[in-house]
């Protein structure tokens, strides 16, 4: 049973996961969204939360 968490854990830390927002007003956006449909900036910037 401890071990199925931990397994569950594991997986959940090494999936990466990328945010695309808006680096003006931070709305989040697609990934292929060029231009910010809140505030019309073309200033879409990546994370990764790993
Ligand atoms: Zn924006």
């Amino acid at each position: 049973m401890l071990f199925e968490n931990v397994n569950r854990l594991l997986a959940r830390t090494t999936q990466t996961a990328v945010v695309y927002e808006c680096r003006r007003c931070g709305t989040s956006v697609d990934e292929d969204t060029e231009r910010c449909p809140e505030c019309d900036a073309e200033a879409i910037v990546r994370h990764r939360i790993s």
